[in-house]
């Protein structure tokens, strides 16, 4: 059986891949957006109040009118994990969990995920006191003793930010110095509410019916001892996977899809948005306002071609 044609395809439910679907509709271009899930990262949000016109708080209540919002506006979706992208002539074929299909131009939007500790305890306090965004949630620590995880630029940018909030900050690393930009470190390191702990490795987040520290072991003697703290911040990098596209487009070197200010790709045809790209900031209104330019760019990209 031929496999169903679209004007555009996109990867990814988030605020990136919404934000195409709306834009590409209002174009009037037929439309299969194929995701995981619907919403992203931002189900994971439970404080969301940083995005414009939107006062509910939670990620998941903004999902659900992410939802009808595309609905409304004739947007197919398809839950399901697209598994490989192949290029037949003009066109790319999107081998999905539920089937296959063709599109003219592709939009993929596949976003990030946090990498984690696997320690006890992160788990079961996630979204309760151990997060793995400070930008987003820094003014949860205020007045309170918080511990950041992590010693690279994101992790010192996050401890120099909840200085600013909270009583007192350790900044936890496993290394003997931190990974950061020096000046970023001088900076930190002058702040007199934030105290480096290096050469420590988180062991466990502890507490009762919420987070009240963390157990920590000191690589080199190896002894083990615990921390106060009433919220834990996990910075210690961000993993994309790109295993279904990596082929057809070029990637950094820290495995971020290269786009331009019209987020095209290297692929003519390929645009992508959001935290799959090589941003600086992993925002859900960012990542919307690219899914924006990524779908204008997709459809001047098929006028030019003479759809
Ligand atoms: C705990 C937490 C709190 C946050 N808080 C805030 C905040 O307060 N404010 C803020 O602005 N930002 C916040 N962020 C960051 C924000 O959520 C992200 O920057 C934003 O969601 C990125 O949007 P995106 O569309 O690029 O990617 P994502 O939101 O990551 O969405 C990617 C989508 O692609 C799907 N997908 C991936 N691979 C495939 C595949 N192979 N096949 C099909 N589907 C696939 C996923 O299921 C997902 O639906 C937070 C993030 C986290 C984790």
């Amino acid at each position: 059986m031929m496999a169903e044609t679209y004007d555009v395809i996109i990867v990814g439910g988030g605020p990136a891949g919404i934000t195409a679907a709306i834009y590409t509709r209002r174009k009037l271009l037929k439309t299969l957006l194929i995701s995981k899930d619907i919403g992203g990262q931002i189900l994971l949000t439970g404080y969301l109040e940083n995005y414009p016109g939107f006062v509910e708080r939670s990620g998941i209540a903004l999902a659900d009118v992410f939802e009808r919002q595309i609905k409304e506006l004739g947007t197919e979706i398809l839950v399901g994990e697209v598994k490989r992208v192949k290029r037949v002539g003009d066109r790319f074929k999107v081998i999905s969990s539920e089937g296959e299909f063709l599109a003219r131009v592709l939009i993929v939007t596949g976003g990030s995920s946090y990498k984690k500790l696997n320690v006890p305890g992160e788990e079961e306090f996630f979204g309760r006191g151990v997060s793995t965004c400070a930008t987003c949630d820094a003014p949860l620590a205020r007045n309170r003793v918080v511990a950041v995880v992590g010693g690279g630029n994101a992790a010192l940018q996050g401890v120099e930010l909840l200085a600013k909030y909270a009583s007192k900050v350790y900044a936890i690393h496993r290394r003997e110095r931190f990974r950061a930009d020096e000046i970023l470190v001088e900076r930190v390191r002058g702040m007199p509410n934030v105290e480096p702990v290096l050469n420590s490795e988180v062991k466990e987040v502890r507490g009762e019916k919420k987070v009240e520290g963390v157990l920590i072991k000191d690589v080199k003697t190896g002894e083990v001892k615990e921390l106060m703290a009433e919220r834990v911040f996990i910075e210690v990098g961000r993993e994309i996977k790109l295993d279904y596209i990596k082929h057809l487009v070029r990637i950094n070197k820290i495995g971020q899809v290269i786009v331009d200010r019209e987020q095209r790709t290297s692929c003519r045809g390929i645009f992508a948005a959001g935290d799959i790209t090589d941003l600086k900031y992993g925002q859900a209104i960012i990542a919307a306002g690219d899914g924006a330019v990524a779908a204008l760019s997709a459809y001047d990209y098929l006028m030019e071609k003479g759809r």
